[in-house]
């Protein structure tokens, strides 16, 4: 699933600092933060996010706005048991990627605003 060994879910071991397309400061988990970034290249807004440190499926979490893009973008829900409309969160992609590259669509150009 991800490069995480031995860090217990909610800790703070394997998270770099990036700074998001706002400026502010974010702690993002090391084995996404590539992702992540890509993810903010495209002006997508992201809520939260945990690579699951080899417990549990990850998440990227995004604004309501944004679940369209990406779901165009080829990213699976992560299903909501406690409630199936929400589809806020999805499975990072590194997670699912063998050679260490992620795969995306070439959506950039039909997506983008
Ligand atoms: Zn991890």
């Amino acid at each position: 699933m991800c490069n995480c060994i031995n860090v217990k879910m909610g800790s703070y071991q394997n998270q770099i600092t990036l700074k998001m397309p706002n400026g502010e400061l974010m702690g993002i988990d090391k084995c996404i933060a590539e992702e992540i970034k890509k993810i903010w290249s495209y002006g997508i807004k992201t809520t939260g996010c945990c690579c699951g440190h080899n417990i549990n499926e990850g998440y990227i979490g995004v604004i309501d706005k944004d679940i369209e893009f990406m779901k165009k973008s080829g990213y699976k829900v992560l299903i909501n048991k406690q409630d199936l409309k929400d589809e806020r969160n999805f499975i990072p992609k590194s997670h699912r990627d063998e050679k260490g590259e992620l795969e995306y669509y070439d959506y950039e150009d039909k997506y983008k605003k």
